[in-house]
């Protein structure tokens, strides 16, 4: 059964509107490796036709998967996990430096269902805003960079929260990162194209052209989501502003 939590217990007695966050307790989690903090956030959808399938999912030991939050359709806020504990929805990918992605992030839910819903519902954007300030505000070494999408650290296996999901809004409220200042550069060069995209946080794991297909891929569907076709002028210029306005990691230039 939900338990309404108005004034849960992480929420800061400055914040203006406080979170409700119900209460809907998942057995599926460990701990952190080594008990480290989380320093990012991985946004999902569910691609289930409910949120309650969703919630019965991810509460099912033997379906082994969670998230920290689900957010319905109508802005509800349900926590399955405690933000302190590992749960289990990032799976096998990496970004930048960090390869266990579940023991160094907070995953959020979204209820979205991609070969039916369209864009996100206004309520559910504004809760998942209200979370993520929440989340900022407790947690410092979480940065607007830092909150990423579960298809940018497992390319070669997901699409979510997908090409309907409104980065470039949740950049203007501080909530993530957009590329600005993105120059038209006429050269298509796909090692500088790779490199940046390594500057920036995407991860190949076997320098394939497969997997940097399907990196090209999800890197076009969160910030150039009509673009098709072959590596183009518009996707060099977007990576390079990227990686020069948002390195994750500094490496060697000399590629
Ligand atoms: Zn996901």
């Amino acid at each position: 059964m939900d338990l309404l939590a108005i004034g849960f217990q992480y929420v800061s007695a400055l914040m203006v509107d406080a979170l409700k966050i119900f209460q809907s307790p998942s057995p599926n989690f460990g701990n952190r490796r080594d008990y480290v903090t989380p320093k990012m956030v991985v946004l999902h959808y569910t691609a289930m036709k409910s949120s309650d399938d969703a919630i019965a999912r991810m509460s099912d030991p033997k379906s082994e998967v969670s998230a920290h939050y689900l957010i319905d359709k109508f802005g509800k806020i349900i926590q399955l996990v405690d933000e302190q504990k590992r749960a289990w929805h990032a799976g096998r990918g990496c970004w930048g430096e960090i390869n266990d992605v579940n023991s160094h992030s907070i995953g959020i839910e979204l209820d979205y269902y991609p070969s039916i819903d369209e864009s996100f519902d206004k309520r559910q954007l504004s809760s998942l805003n209200n979370l993520l300030f929440d989340i900022l505000k407790r947690r410092p070494e979480i940065i607007p960079k830092s909150i990423i999408g579960h298809s940018d650290m497992a390319p070669e296996r997901k699409r979510d929260p997908g090409k309907n999901f409104p980065w470039k809004k949740l950049s203007d409220k501080g909530l993530s990162i957009w590329p600005e200042n993105v120059l038209d550069n006429g050269d298509v060069d796909w090692p500088i194209f790779k490199h940046n995209a390594n500057i920036f946080g995407y991860r190949s794991a076997n320098d394939t052209i497969e997997e940097w297909l399907n990196i090209l891929n999800v890197f076009r569907l969160r910030f150039l989501p009509e673009q098709k076709g072959k590596l183009s002028p518009i996707d060099m210029g977007t990576m390079i502003a990227l990686a020069k306005d948002w390195p994750h990691v500094k490496i060697n230039n000399s590629q």
